[in-house]
Formats: C-alpha cells, sequence, structure tokens
C-alpha cells in the first residue's frame, strides 16, 4: 500500500494513478461515462522553495494537496505526480462535469495557503483532457501533459483543455529540432548581412551578421525562433562556430568596415568561447579590431564575474563588444557603466512608432545622453520610417540600422552595394531589395512556429 502513495502527502502516486487510470477505463467502456485527467503544476513553485526553504515548499505541498482534496468530488481521484505536479481523474457523465472540474480546481487556489506563519498566494497552470470514442486511453495523460505546456506558455495560472492541433505543434517542433541539427552538421544555413550606418554622414560604418535557415522543408524559418531552439538543446555551439567563421570569412569582402556578430548567452558561457573566436580570426588572418561581439542584455542580469571576466579577455584580444536589446533586460545602469562595452544598441521597442510616443522619446534621449557621457557609441535599431530616423537623429543616436537603408542582404550583394556607393540613404533602401532574409518568410508561419518554439 505505501509504496502507491506519496509520502509527504499521502495522496495515491503516479504508479497508482496509471493504475487507477486502467481500472476505471475497463469500468466505463462501452457506456457514454468519459474519464476527465486534469494535470496541475504549480507557479513559481522554485521561487517559493528558494527564497521561504524546502520546509515552507514542503508545508505548501501539503496545504494545496489538501485543498484539491476539499474542493474536489468524494470519487475524484487526486494524485501526486512528484515535485509540483498533481494530476485528477474524474469520470465525467455530462459535458459539464469537466467544466466543473476545472472550476473546482480554480477554487482551491482561490483563498491564500497558510503555510510556516506565511499567508502565501499561490497559483497553478492546468491541462485537461477528456477521452473520446476515437482515442486510446494511454493518451490521456500525455494529452494532458501537452494542453498543461500550452497552459504554461499562454499565461501562468490558466487552464488549457486539450485540443489535437496541440500534438501536431509539439511534432512539429520535435522535426525542427532533427532537421535543425541536420542542417548544422551539413552547414546548410548562410548568413546575411545588414548595414549600420553613421547618423550623420550616411556611411556605412559597419555591418550585422545574421544567421538565415532556408529549409526546403519548412521554408524560412525565423533565426530567433531556431536559436532557441539550438541554446534549448545544446546545438548553440555547433551553430555558434558556424556564424563565427562564415561572418568572419566573409568580413574579409569589406576589411574597411567592421562586421558584428551576435553572440548567445550559451556561447557566451561556453569556456571555448575566446578560442572559437580567435582560432577563425587568425586562420582568416581577420584582425579581431574588425569584429564587434554582440551581446544581448539579458547577460548581465546574473552580474556573474565570469561573464565579465570572459568579456574583459575578448576586449584585451581586440574584440569590440556591443550591448544589444539595451533597455530590454532591465539590467541596472551601474553594470552597463562597469562593463566594458564599445557601443549600446536601444532596442527596436524603442523606435517604432516614436512619433506617437512623446514620452518614450524622452526616455530614449535619457539612454543616449547616458551613453554618449560613458563615451560609448548609440546604435538605434529597427529604423522603418523617415519620421523614427528624425527622432532618432533628434535624440543624438550616433548610429542608425534598419530596413529604411537596407534589408539584410547576401554577402556579394552587400560587397556591391559598398564598391558602388558606400552611402545609404532612406531612397536608396527602396533599390536594396532583399535576397537572403526572411522578408520572404510567409508571416503566418513566421508567429505560428513562434509559439511553438
Ligand atoms: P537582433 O540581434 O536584435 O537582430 C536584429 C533583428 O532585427 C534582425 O532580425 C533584423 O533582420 C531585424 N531588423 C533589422 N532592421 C529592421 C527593421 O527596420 N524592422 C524590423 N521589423 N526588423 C528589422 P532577424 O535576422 O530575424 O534576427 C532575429 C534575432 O535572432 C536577432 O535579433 C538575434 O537575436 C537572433 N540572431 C540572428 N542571427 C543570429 C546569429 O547569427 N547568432 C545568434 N546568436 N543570434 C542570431
Ligand atoms: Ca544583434
Ligand atoms: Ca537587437
Amino acid at each position: 500500500h505505501l509504496a502507491n502513495h506519496d509520502a509527504l502527502t499521502g495522496l495515491p502516486n503516479r504508479r497508482h494513478l496509471e493504475h487507477e487510470l486502467f481500472t476505471r477505463a475497463g469500468r466505463t467502456e462501452n457506456t457514454t461515462v468519459r474519464l476527465a485527467c486534469a494535470v496541475i503544476d504549480l507557479d513559481r513553485f522554485k521561487d517559493i522553495n528558494d527564497t521561504l526553504g524546502h520546509a515552507a515548499g514542503d508545508a505548501l505541498i501539503q496545504a494545496v494537496a489538501e485543498r484539491l482534496v476539499a474542493n474536489l468530488r468524494a470519487d475524484d481521484f487526486v494524485a501526486r505526480l512528484g515535485g509540483d505536479e498533481f494530476a485528477i481523474l474524474r469520470e465525467c457523465r455530462d459535458l459539464f462535469d469537466a467544466d466543473n472540474l476545472s472550476s473546482g480546481i480554480a477554487a482551491a487556489f482561490a483563498e491564500p495557503f497558510p503555510v510556516l506563519g506565511h499567508q502565501l498566494e499561490a497559483s497553478a497552470s492546468v491541462g485537461v483532457s477528456v477521452s473520446g470514442l476515437d482515442r486510446a486511453i494511454e493518451e490521456l495523460m500525455r494529452e494532458a501533459d501537452i494542453a498543461l505546456y500550452e497552459a504554461k506558455a499562454k499565461q501562468k495560472g490558466s487552464t488549457v483543455r486539450f485540443a489535437p492541433t496541440m500534438a501536431s505543434k509539439i511534432e512539429q517542433r520535435r522535426t525542427l529540432e532533427v532537421d535543425l541539427k541536420v542542417a548544422i552538421a551539413n552547414r546548410a544555413l548562410t548568413m546575411a548581412y545588414q548595414p549600420i550606418v553613421d547618423a550623420k554622414s550616411g556611411t556605412i560604418s559597419s555591418v550585422e551578421a545574421l544567421v538565415r535557415w532556408n529549409c526546403t522543408k519548412h521554408g524560412s524559418v525565423p533565426p530567433d525562433v531556431f536559436v532557441a531552439i539550438a541554446e534549448e538543446t545544446g546545438m548553440m555551439a555547433d551553430l555558434g562556430r558556424f556564424v563565427i567563421e562564415q561572418s568572419i570569412e566573409d568580413s574579409k569582402r569589406w576589411p574597411h568596415i567592421s562586421t558584428a556578430v551576435n553572440i548567445s548567452p550559451a556561447q557566451l558561457r561556453s569556456a571555448s568561447i575566446v578560442q572559437d573566436l580567435m582560432g577563425p580570426a587568425r586562420r582568416h588572418n581577420v584582425s579581431p579590431v574588425n569584429i564587434t561581439l554582440e551581446i544581448t542584455e539579458s547577460v548581465l542580469l546574473s552580474n556573474d564575474q565570469r561573464t565579465l571576466r570572459t568579456l574583459n579577455i575578448l576586449k584585451e584580444n581586440g574584440f569590440s563588444l556591443a550591448l544589444d536589446d539595451f533597455g530590454t533586460g532591465y539590467s541596472s545602469l551601474a553594470y552597463v557603466r562597469d562593463f566594458p562595452f564599445d557601443k549600446l544598441k536601444i532596442d527596436r521597442s524603442f523606435v517604432t512608432g516614436q512619433q506617437d510616443k512623446g514620452r518614450s522619446l524622452d526616455i530614449v534621449k535619457a539612454v543616449v545622453n547616458f551613453g554618449l557621457i560613458l563615451g560609448r557609441e548609440v546604435v538605434a535599431e529597427g529604423i522603418e520610417t523617415k519620421q523614427e530616423m528624425q527622432a532618432m537623429q533628434a535624440a543624438g543616436v550616433t548610429h542608425l540600422q534598419g530596413y529604411l537603408f537596407s534589408k539584410p542582404i547576401s554577402a556579394a550583394h552587400l560587397e556591391a552595394l559598398i564598391a558602388t556607393s558606400g552611402r545609404l540613404t532612406a531612397a536608396s533602401a527602396e533599390t536594396a531589395t532583399d535576397d537572403a532574409d526572411s522578408s520572404t518568410v510567409d508571416l503566418s508561419l513566421a508567429a505560428k512556429l513562434r509559439r511553438i518554439a
């Protein structure tokens, strides 16, 4: 009996639940009764454990277990799956029974939980699946898990009912993962380059290297989607090495213009990052002075000494450093001052539709001044309209980047562009067609993939 129960709460455990699922499936076979399975996962449980300690975490789990039992029906089967996960089985006699299950769970979390003298507000995300004639009972828990995954992605504290399209989305994400691995191994990715211009003269002062994956099966997959997949699945080191190698090699086509390479947080944490950059630079005989590393602001959040040390070593080797997506990571201004960045790239969200947002223009001005006082260059990215360009010029930014000047283009195209003019005005952007960029992406596909990832 003990082996079937969870020691902390006394509730049935996962094994018991799986057994019960089959018992009830057999009992309700050839009846109109359907089985509903709900999987419940507490939100921010780790924070509670970390801030109040494990005793508080345990007490909360016990309190939640009691509440669930109290708020559900006597014949509901309430189990603890482990950690902060619970599951409930209910026999539904009509359509309302499944909905009542969700509201019963919600009621359990409506009041704060008394935990070691604290009153703790807790919420949970819930995935629900209801059996049907067309589906195998073994699938019920897996489906509830998939629905839970969707609930967490949607909004913490929400309840999501399983739909068959969700399974195909997860399937699609898995396929994407497998195909990406093959693409990286076969070097089937390409690089596109987007000019960054001097805000006063319009001359191209640098270019940003952006990776592209044009796949016969998936079309062109947005880089923020597949970079995130690579980060989560341990493929970033390989993807990063491809990006570094290819952009350093291509940078020789425009030796007087510096090339900016994006370095993801996982790459920066890797012990081999200095070698991964210095190796290709030596091999292609490119001076690190011509390479800028773009590092997203969120890496500063943890303010760990190792990151600072790595950045200093890269700087000592001659690389320039740019703080990317500046303004989105909530990093303290003191960090920005103390870290050795040469450039700040103001995030596109501060640039878009600036003319309608008097107040955020004031913020942009303050940020620009902050950067200038520290002696940094300040780049505004994502400039699409003349108004945005003028607003950023008025705010005092030193460099501009965006579709208004040029989309990301192939190395060959960029080389030709630099050879003919080297100067980009808003007007010349019309002729700079995009032969390498994701603008050919079906936008609805892009949005869909982003949601999956
Ligand atoms: P990011 O580093 O902020 O790159 C700028 C993004 O803004 C690029 O999107 C670029 O195409 C887009 N962009 C430039 N001008 C405009 C504009 O005027 N309007 C709009 N709407 N967008 C503009 P992209 O290429 O889709 O890349 C998205 C993100 O994926 C990048 O954001 C970066 O975080 C990541 N990424 C791209 N390539 C690489 C790479 O080689 N390595 C790593 N680690 N990350 C990369
Ligand atoms: Ca960037
Ligand atoms: Ca950026």
